[in-house]
Formats: C-alpha cells, structure tokens, sequence
C-alpha cells in the first residue's frame, strides 16, 4: 500500500500561483515514478486576495486545516497596495513561521549555470569554482521579534530589539550544524557581536553548540565582511548560519550571485511543520503574463519531498535536482529574468521532461 503524504497548497497572490503550478506539475510528474508515495493536495486562499474577500490574509480556519497537513507548498503572498488601515503591509508570511513555530529558515544558494551568475570565473554544476551553500536563518526571534508590540502613538522615536533568546540560539545553531554534517561540514556564524550584545550572547551559544559536533569546523564572520565575502569569494562557504533580519537580508544578496530570485528555493522548518516556498515575493509587475521564473518553487517542491524523508521521496528529490541541473546546463534554457524567453509554463514543461527515473 502507497504512503500518502497531505500537502496545503497556498498559492498566494501575484505569480504565486502560477509558479506553484509548475511545481505541481512536476511533484505530479514525480509521482507517477514512484509508486510507493502518493500526494494528496488541499487548496486553501490566502494572502492579499482573501484579506480584501474576508479581511484576514490568513483566517483562522485555515490555519486550522493548514496545521493537519504533513506540509504546506506557499507560492508568495501580499501585494503593495493592499494594507492594513494604519498602512502596514500584510505579513502573512511572517505570521505563518511564528505562529507554526518554523524557526529553521533554510535557504539554499546553487548556481546552475555560471552564465546566471553576475560574477565571474564561477562554474557550472559539476565543474570549477561552485557557489552551494547554505543560509540558515533563525526565522521566529532577532531583529523582527518585537514588530507586532503595540506601540504608543505620536512618539518622536521607535525602536525595534534584537531578541535572541538561549533556546533560540541553541535550536538554530543545531539545525545549522546538522546540516552542515550532511554537507561540507564547515559552518560560519553570520553576526555583529563586536558591537551589539545580542550578537555576542549569540556568539557564545554558537560556540557551545559547535562542541556537540567536532567534526564540523567553525568560524565567525561579521555581517558587513559577510556581504563583502559573499561577493569576492562566495565558495567559500559550507552552512551559514544568523538572525532573522540578517538573514534576511543575506538570502537576497545570495539569490543575486546565482541569478536571482527566481533562482532561490527555501524552507520553513519546526519540529512538526514545514513550509516550502520560492524565496521571492508576489513580483506584481510580472504577474498574469506567464514569464515568471519558477525554478525557485520546483526546487522547493524538491525540498519538501526531501523533508519527508522517506526513501522514495528522498528518491523524487533527487530525481527534480537531477533534471533541473540537465534543464539548465543547456544555456538557451532560461526564462525572462535570466535574460531568455521561455516561458513559465515551458520550464515546468521542461523539468517534466528531463526526469529521469533510472537509477
Ligand atoms: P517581498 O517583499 O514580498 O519578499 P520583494 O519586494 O522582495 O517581495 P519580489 O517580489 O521578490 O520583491 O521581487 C524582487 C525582484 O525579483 C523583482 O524585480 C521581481 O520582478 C524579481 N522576481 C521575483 N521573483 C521572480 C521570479 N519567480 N521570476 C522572475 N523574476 C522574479
């Protein structure tokens, strides 16, 4: 008998949805390799569209449905013009992680094609100097933790704080260390503690973690030289690991040496959910006309299946990563925002095709 495994899927506003589609595509595709594994899919509407149909972008019963699932497949959600009456813009997004507790943000940085990246001297899959590494981002406290505190009106000053909590750290530094024992086994703290004390009290928690895991060589890196580094010697890096802002930021930056956001997959992780989604947003400029890149969001599909962990999802995993290296090895393979006219539908179509279920 097939395992089955329940998905949500949120595909949001903007592209959202029709990058999820492609990754539905594929995850169906997938499927149908392997028959130990069936996907059963549950559609629910969030974002910006249903906050202007219901007034919440992210209601209550759905949150209850969402929550039953084995995983949630989120395209992007909100757009600019619609906010909240004081002129706030929705954060459904950021709602979700905390309220699920994902404090595991995990975003991958690969570049597939040394032609997407705006660096040079960087190789292909397989060949040369690689950018593939890791931002793990600490999701649920850091610089955004106090962001939703009521705060008095007509004051001359606000402040935001920088919360980094023991548990906080020490749960993130292990999730970043486990991972980076799975890898290269090198792991780099991203933070500021020659200036903030939350940055230093971080510093020390790291460092005790780093003892459980002396197979793992270390190393601290401020975020300023961090974006310095991330442009001159980005293979450098194994596993990186930060605070929610900093992270953040880094996750963009990291996206723009590999082609750019439609070319970064992440995952939101708690001890029991998962969110997987394109690290890009709602880009409402692109939205409706088809040429939206949606490589971030199959590779995400490709994340959660290997989030299962179960031998034939890990299997399927496999076998997106597999195709979406032979898809982009050919450099005529690209969408709009790479510099190409393919189309979004054209690349799932694409990645469909070059599965390839021999072992
Ligand atoms: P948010 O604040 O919701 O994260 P953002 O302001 O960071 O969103 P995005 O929507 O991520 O903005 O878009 C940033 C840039 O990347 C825009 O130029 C957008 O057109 C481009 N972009 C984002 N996603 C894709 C994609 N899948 N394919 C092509 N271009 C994309």
């Amino acid at each position: 008998m097939s395992q089955h495994f329940s998905i949500a899927v949120l595909g949001g506003d903007g592209i959202g949805p029709e990058v999820v589609a492609e990754g539905i595509k594929v995850l169906r595709a997938v499927e149908a390799a392997l028959p130990g594994v069936r996907f059963d899919l549950m559609e629910h509407s969030v974002g910006a569209g249903e906050f202007l149909r219901s007034g919440d972008p992210l209601p209550e019963a759905t949150l209850g449905r969402i929550r039953e699932s084995d995983a949630i497949l989120l395209g992007a959600m909100g757009l600019p013009d619609v906010r909240r009456p004081n002129g706030v813009e929705l954060t459904p997004q950021i709602d979700l992680r905390e309220k699920l507790d994902l404090y595991n943000g995990v975003r991958p940085i690969r570049l597939y094609h040394a032609s997407h990246s705006p660096l040079h001297g960087y190789g292909t899959v397989g060949s040369g100097r690689r950018i593939d590494f890791v931002i793990v981002r600490e999701n649920c406290e850091g610089l955004f933790s106090g962001r939703l505190a009521p705060r008095p009106s007509g004051r001359d000053f606000e402040t935001d704080t920088m919360r980094i909590t023991r548990r906080g750290a020490e749960r993130i530094c292990r999730a970043a260390f486990r991972l980076a024992e799975k890898r290269r086994r090198k792991c780099t703290l991203v933070d500021k503690a020659n200036v903030l004390p939350s940055m230093a009290f971080f510093r020390t928690v790291f460092d005790s973690v780093a003892r459980e895991f002396p197979a793992v060589a270390t190393e601290h890196v401020y975020i300023d030289a961090m974006a310095l580094f991330l442009v001159q010697r980005p293979d450098s890096f194994d596993v990186m690991v930060t605070e929610n802002m900093f992270g953040d930021i880094l996750s963009d930056l990291g996206a723009g040496i590999v082609g750019g956001m439609g070319m970064a997959p992440s995952a939101d992780l708690g001890e029991k959910h998962g969110v997987f989604q394109p690290a890009h947003g709602t880009a409402p400029a692109l939205a409706g006309k088809g040429i939206a890149n949606p490589i971030a969001t199959i590779l995400s599909v490709a994340m959660m299946l290997e989030w299962f962990g179960h031998p034939e999802t890990v299997r399927g995993a496999n076998l997106i990563e597999r195709a979406v290296e032979r898809v982009l090895a050919d450099p005529a393979h690209r969408t709009a925002d790479l510099g190409g006219n393919v189309s979004t539908a054209q690349m799932g179509d694409l990645v469909r095709a070059n599965l390839d279920p021999r072992p």
